[in-house]
């Protein structure tokens, strides 16, 4: 009879390869190419371990699964692969000596010219299709093989024949395995992307929809009252009053480009170890002009020798964006109260001011692009903060109370640690 063991264990052999396959390659985003030396690297290694631990049937006659491995390794690598792993397979079998290599040998240099023939998988080819040829390939390489060995061995009986069923179904039947296996995961890993691009193409849609909205509104108005004042005698009062408005307008479109701009900006480009402290000093000082107009007091309490990665200019936008809406949501003057300070090997930074408050709502539609309360406002500078925190690894955090304030919490990796250890 069959032991049983060791065809589990060939069966877990081959189905665990697939897995760390699935982890390494199929998982990340990695280039075909490194894809198709991984698959290399495990089908040998699923091939060598399954021609290690055979299945013995009865006197001088055991099988093993070693034929799905290089299979699958050519059926998903192509030609280059199929070269590689043959020559591994063929000088690991010589090595493993033993009177079966000759037959090993002949068997193989008949099954090549077929898979050849047969060539690997077409990228548009059907999960169907797949199936079918890689149970047919593994049907024949079986056949000639027990032809191969009955031939060596003289051997023709009933035994023999239920050890060619058994070598036949159960070879047959883990390559169906594996196929559906790694297509399961193809298809997964498609379906993923799909909706990764689906919803790429929603947030460009809304956002470019809502952009033109944004910016079509002041341009109404602005070319609203240039008709108007082409048209009609105006009183020099009134001509100085549609002046502003249009100059209002026409500054809020542009603070609508410019901060969408920041959006379209790519990814964080030049990322440094920088200091917290003199930065966040300059930002204080930049803004300081704007809180005394509003008269707004800043206060801080910095921690010194704090160290984060970040590209500061874009850092610094996203805070210069938080602190303007604390001044801002004290119209009638308050003190903001910038705070930094490492905590359980996180760095956080605290913007608090004591202006008009949210509600939790309304902290929900924080970053939605688009949504301000403001009759100036543009409703990105939240998104993009939010946005840049985020692409530094980094979460922010609100607490507000509506009429008494608001505290954000920017929550980032601290850097401080290993820039120490540098020293
Ligand atoms: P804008 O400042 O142009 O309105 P933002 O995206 O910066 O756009 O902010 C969106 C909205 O979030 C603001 O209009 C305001 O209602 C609310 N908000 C943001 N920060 C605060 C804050 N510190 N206190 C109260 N409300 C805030
Ligand atoms: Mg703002």
């Amino acid at each position: 009879m069959i032991e049983v063991l060791p065809l589990l264990l060939n069966t877990f052999i081959i189905i665990i390869t697939i897995f760390f396959y699935q982890i390494v390659c199929l998982d990340k985003d990695r280039s075909e190419c490194a894809n198709r030396w991984f698959l290399l690297l495990f089908s040998t290694v699923a091939m060598a371990m399954c021609i290690a631990f055979p299945i013995h049937f009865f006197a001088g006659h055991f099988f093993d699964l070693r034929y799905v491995p290089i299979l699958v390794c050519f059926l998903y690598g192509g030609h280059r692969n199929l070269l590689l792993i043959s020559i591994f397979y063929l000088a690991y079998r010589y090595s493993f000596g033993g009177e079966g290599f000759i037959t090993s040998l002949i068997v193989y240099v008949i099954m090549l010219p077929i898979m050849f023939i047969f060539g690997p998988f077409r990228p548009d080819q059907p999960k169907s299709k797949r199936i079918a040829q890689g149970t047919g390939l593994t049907l024949l390489w079986a056949l000639v093989a027990v032809a191969f060995s009955s031939f060596r061995t003289g051997q023709a009986d009933l035994l023999f024949g239920w050890f060619m069923v058994s070598l036949i179904t159960f070879t047959s039947f883990t390559m169906i395995m594996t196929v559906l296996f790694i297509e399961g995961i193809y298809e997964k890993k498609k379906l993923r992307k799909e909706v990764e691009r689906a919803e790429k193409m929603y947030l460009v849609g809304e956002l470019a929809a809502s952009f033109a909205h944004e910016i079509r509104n002041p341009l109404t108005v602005v070319s609203g009252f240039l008709q108007l004042m082409g048209k009609n005698q105006i009183a020099e009062d009134a001509k100085h009053d549609y002046l502003r408005i249009m100059i209002t307008e026409l500054e809020r479109a542009q603070a609508i480009i410019s901060d969408y701009l920041a959006i379209a900006k790519p990814k964080n480009d030049s990322i440094q170890l920088i200091q917290l402290e003199p930065l966040l000093r300059q930002i204080i000082e930049l803004m300081s002009p704007y809180a005394l107009m509003n008269t707004v007091i800043i206060a801080s309490s910095i921690e010194q020798n704090l160290q984060l990665k970040a590209d500061a200019s874009r850092f610094s936008q996203s805070l210069i964006n938080i602190v303007k809406n604390g001044i801002e949501a004290m119209p009638d003057g308050g003190t903001l109260e910038i705070k930094a300070y490492r905590k359980q090997r996180k760095l956080l930074i605290e913007i608090s001011d004591q202006g008009v408050g949210m509600t939790q709502a309304e902290i929900d539609r924080l970053g939605t692009p688009f949504y301000t309360t403001k009759e100036k406002g543009t409703g990105i500078g939240t998104m993009v903060a939010l946005g840049i925190i985020g692409s530094m690894g980094g979460r922010t955090e609100v607490h507000s109370k509506k009429g008494a304030g608001t505290i954000f919490t920017i929550i980032l990796p601290d850097q401080s640690v290993s820039y120490q250890n540098e020293q």
